[in-house]
């Protein structure tokens, strides 16, 4: 079947190319003098620049985040890293999700549900399709910047600031200036929502003894409803079977883990955020394979695990990624990114040159750390095809071995007729089919997705089983950025991607 063959072909990739252990990830010896810190990005040209008219209400913002506590922990960032690292060995799978420009007043009870329950579904449908763990993020408790293509726009005649997303200012044409308190309400927002993941996890909402709705009901083509039903049955049956032989004792069906991500875009509020902590025990610094650690136990100079024992996260979100418009090599984003502990993206657009793609990966990852950035690649359905293949042969190439997830989205974003955005289900599901078969083709395998999905029963993206089409977009159009798939969409996506694994 597909799947075995599949799976032979990376078995065999591990045999011509075997992961561990990679000298060039063991740690370095003496760790080079540097002139990074958490504000050294102030001194490098930025793109998305934020220009405030009030700077005493800037200072007085940043130096009351300053103070706040995490809102993650070492301790988890390290343990997404690990499960990252897992993914870019093959033995795990990463879904990442949710809107594209997260609202403060999204901050409420049922749209947080609604989206981890749908993260929740859809990793099930994953992981019995890739037959791998999956490893969940969220775009959400902080997704509250967005880089814009132009400044300004026009709204009823009148030029106004673009909105850039709840951290800067409203989507209300009165509300477009910059206001410096909604760094600190970003902060509020974020912790709140997180809060509340927390709870929720902590209380059974993920909870695989609950039945979960499926809801094919809208699924019109025949063939392919019986071809869903067949894989929820099975799903279900195993969850059943699981019960009834005990394997649920443990806590494995009662919570799953959920990481949050956000664009590092606003440098100002996640320097803020930015603390010099303790690494958590057992996460040395370039925590590797078994043997490199024995290694460096047993040549561990005087002072040096001291000098490794405290380490830079950003505190605001586990998963930090730098978007397409501000991956300058010599440009702030950058510099900020690369002094990170956290694991990190990249978005990779069909502008990235191969050589600079692997100049990045020195850059923000000089040792090397497996699993450590990922390349989170958004050419559109048409460039896949011309711009992959020489991204993964140069990564390759490089020694550096990466996160390789598709963002089907941002490439394939259109605007209809009469001017709204859209995406159509099917370029979405094209770009992703391409970005499945290219990496199988270079021995390489695709680790992950990256989505734009609301648990709301929008009406974004034309096509899916629902059968959406342009005049449909009216009817439930709320996204204040880019169109998002609804919960079907985004449920039938998982569908399609498990079919693949699964032939
Ligand atoms: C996004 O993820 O919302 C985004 C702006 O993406 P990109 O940087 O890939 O354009
Ligand atoms: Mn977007």
């Amino acid at each position: 079947s597909d799947n075995a063959a599949a799976s032979a072909f990376i078995a065999q990739q591990f045999l011509d190319n075997p992961p561990e252990p990679l000298p060039n990830e063991r740690p370095l010896k003496s760790v080079p003098v540097d002139t990074w810190s958490p504000s050294s990005w102030r001194t490098k040209p930025i793109k998305q620049e934020v220009s405030y008219t009030d700077p005493s209400a800037v200072t007085s913002a940043l130096s009351q985040l300053s103070h706040l506590p995490p809102i993650v922990t070492p301790t988890e960032i390290h343990k997404l890293k690990s499960s990252l690292r897992d993914v870019a060995l093959g033995k795990a799978f990463l879904l990442q999700g949710g809107d594209c420009a997260e609202l403060f007043s999204y901050c409420s009870d049922s749209p947080i549900d609604a989206k981890i329950k749908l993260l929740l579904q859809m990793s099930l449908v994953l992981i019995w399709g890739a037959n791998k763990p999956v490893v969940r993020i969220a775009r959400m408790a902080g997704q509250y910047a967005k880089p814009r293509s132009s400044p300004t726009e026009t709204v009823n005649g009148a030029t106004v600031l673009s909105f850039r997303g709840d951290i800067l200012n409203g989507f209300e044409p009165a509300a477009r200036d910059l206001d410096p308190g909604r760094l600190v309400q970003a902060y509020f927002h974020s912790a709140a929502t997180l809060n509340y993941v927390r709870a929720q996890l902590a209380s059974g909402i993920a909870d695989l003894h609950n039945p979960l709705d499926w809801g094919l009901g809208h699924v019109r083509d025949p063939a392919l409803q019986e071809r869903y039903q067949r894989i929820v049955s099975s799903i279900t049956d195993s969850l059943r079977f699981m019960r009834t032989v005990g394997v649920d004792t443990g806590a494995g069906l009662q919570t799953v883990e959920l990481f949050t991500s956000h664009e590092g875009l606003v440098l100002e509020y996640e320097e803020a955020l930015t603390r010099r902590l303790r690494r958590p025990a057992g996460y040395p610094a370039s925590f590797a394979t078994d043997d490199a650690r024995v290694d460096s136990d047993e040549n561990a100079i005087d002072g040096e695990a001291e000098g490794d024992a405290k380490a830079f996260y950003n505190t605001s979100a586990h998963f930090l990624w730098i978007g397409d418009r501000t991956r300058q090599l010599e440009g702030a984003h950058v510099e900020y990114f690369r002094g990170l502990e956290n694991p990190i993206g990249i978005k990779v657009g069909p502008s990235m040159k191969a050589l600079e793609l692997v100049e990045l990966l020195d850059i923000v990852n000089p040792q090397k750390e497996i699993g450590k950035v990922t390349l989170i690649t958004r050419y559109g359905q048409d460039k896949v095809e011309t711009m992959l293949p020489g991204h993964i042969e140069a990564v390759k190439a490089s020694g550096h071995v990466v996160v390789w997830q598709c963002d089907p989205m941002h490439g394939n974003t259109r605007s209809t007729p009469t001017g709204i955005k859209t995406r159509h289900f099917s370029s979405i599901f094209s770009e992703l089919s391409s970005a499945l078969k290219i990496h199988k083709l270079h021995g390489s395998f695709l680790g992950g997705v990256h989505l734009e999905l609301t648990g709301d029963a929008v009406t974004e993206c034309i096509g899916g089983s629902e059968g959406l089409v342009e005049e449909d977009l009216s009817l439930n159009y709320t996204t204040f950025c880019d169109p998002r798939l609804n919960e079907k969409q985004a449920l039938e996506l998982a569908f399609l991607v498990a079919g693949h694994y699964r032939g």
